[in-house]
C-alpha cells in the first residue's frame, strides 16, 4: 500500500523537472497518486510539462495562469471531472518582475507591486476560493515559501513581502478552511535551490555559498528533500498540521548570528 494510493490532487507551478513542484509531484507519484498539473498558457510550456507529466500518466494538463481566475475554475472543474473530487492542492507558483528583484527593493513600482503580489500571493486565496467545491473534507493544500518572508534577504525585494503575505494567507486559510471542510493547509519554506526562478535571483550563487557556514547541517538541501516535506504535508501523516510553515532549510533559519 502506498502512503497516497487512492488520492488526488492538482500541482501548480511545475516548469521543467528542476522545478520544486516536479519533485515533489514525484514524491507523490512514488507513493501511488495520480496528478494533474496545469502549465503556463504557451506552447513551449504545454510541451515541457506533458514531457514530464504524461510518462507518470497524468491524465489532466491544462492551461492556466494563476492571475486568471477562469482558467484556475476551469482547471479544478477539468480535474474533476476526470479524477473525481480532489485530495490536495499544491501551489508552487512564484513570479516578480526582474527590475523589482535588480533594483533597490524602495525603488518598487506600484505595477511591478501589484503583479508580484497577484501571482506569488494572492493565487493562493484564489485557489483555495476556487478549488473548494472540488476538494474532498479533510483535503490539503500546500505552499511554497522562503525565509526572505521574516528576515532581509539581499535581493529577495519584493518577493520578500509577498512571500510574508503567502505566510499570513496560509494561517488564514488554514483558520477558515479547517472549520468549513477540515482542509489543512500548510507551507514549505525552502532552503535554495537551482531552479529557473531562483536564476532570476541576482547573488544566487553566492547565497548557495553562504547557507553551508552557517546551517547546523552545514549544507545546502537537496530538491527532493522539498520532495519528501512535501509529500508528508499533503498525506496523512501529517493529519493534525495546518497553518504551518515548515522550514526545509538544512536548520539555517534557527541560526541567529
Ligand atoms: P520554477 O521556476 O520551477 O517554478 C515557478 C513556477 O511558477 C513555474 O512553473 C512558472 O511557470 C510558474 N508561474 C510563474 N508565473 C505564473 C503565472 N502567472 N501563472 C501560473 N504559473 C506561473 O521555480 P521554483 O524554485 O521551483 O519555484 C516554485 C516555488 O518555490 C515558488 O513559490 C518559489 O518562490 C518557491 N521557492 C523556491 C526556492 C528556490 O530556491 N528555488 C526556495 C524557496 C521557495
Amino acid at each position: 500500500m502506498g502512503l497516497m494510493d487512492g488520492k488526488k490532487g492538482f500541482i501548480f507551478g511545475v516548469a521543467n523537472d528542476h522545478s520544486l513542484a516536479w519533485h515533489i509531484a514525484e514524491q507523490l507519484h512514488k507513493h501511488g497518486a495520480q496528478l494533474a498539473f496545469n502549465h503556463l498558457p504557451n506552447p513551449k510550456m504545454e510541451r515541457r510539462v506533458r514531457q514530464l507529466a504524461e510518462p507518470i500518466g497524468a491524465k489532466v494538463i491544462a492551461p492556466c495562469d494563476v492571475s486568471n481566475d477562469e482558467q484556475i475554475r476551469a482547471c479544478f472543474h477539468q480535474a474533476a471531472e476526470t479524477l473525481g473530487p480532489l485530495d490536495f492542492v499544491v501551489h508552487s507558483v512564484a513570479y516578480a518582475n526582474r527590475e523589482a528583484l535588480y533594483n533597490p527593493f524602495y525603488k518598487t513600482s506600484r505595477a511591478d507591486f501589484l503583479q508580484a503580489m497577484d501571482i506569488s500571493a494572492y493565487s493562493l486565496i484564489t485557489i483555495c476560493n476556487q478549488g473548494l467545491p472540488f476538494l474532498n473534507s479533510g483535503a490539503s493544500v500546500l505552499a511554497l515559501s522562503y525565509f526572505g518572508s521574516v528576515k532581509v534577504i539581499p535581493s529577495y525585494n519584493v518577493m520578500g513581502v509577498c512571500k510574508a503575505a503567502l505566510e499570513s494567507s496560509v494561517r488564514y486559510l488554514a483558520a477558515e478552511l479547517g472549520r468549513e471542510k477540515q482542509i489543512r493547509v500548510n507551507a514549505l519554506s525552502a532552503g535554495p535551490c537551482r531552479t529557473l526562478s531562483a536564476a532570476g535571483i541576482d547573488g544566487f550563487d553566492k547565497m548557495l555559498a553562504h547557507y553551508p557556514t552557517k546551517a547546523p547541517l552545514a549544507r545546502n538541501i537537496e530538491s527532493d528533500e522539498v520532495g519528501k516535506s512535501g509529500l508528508y504535508l499533503l498525506s496523512e501523516l501529517a493529519s493534525g498540521v495546518t497553518g504551518e510553515i515548515h522550514y526545509v532549510d538544512a536548520g539555517y533559519n534557527v541560526i541567529g548570528w
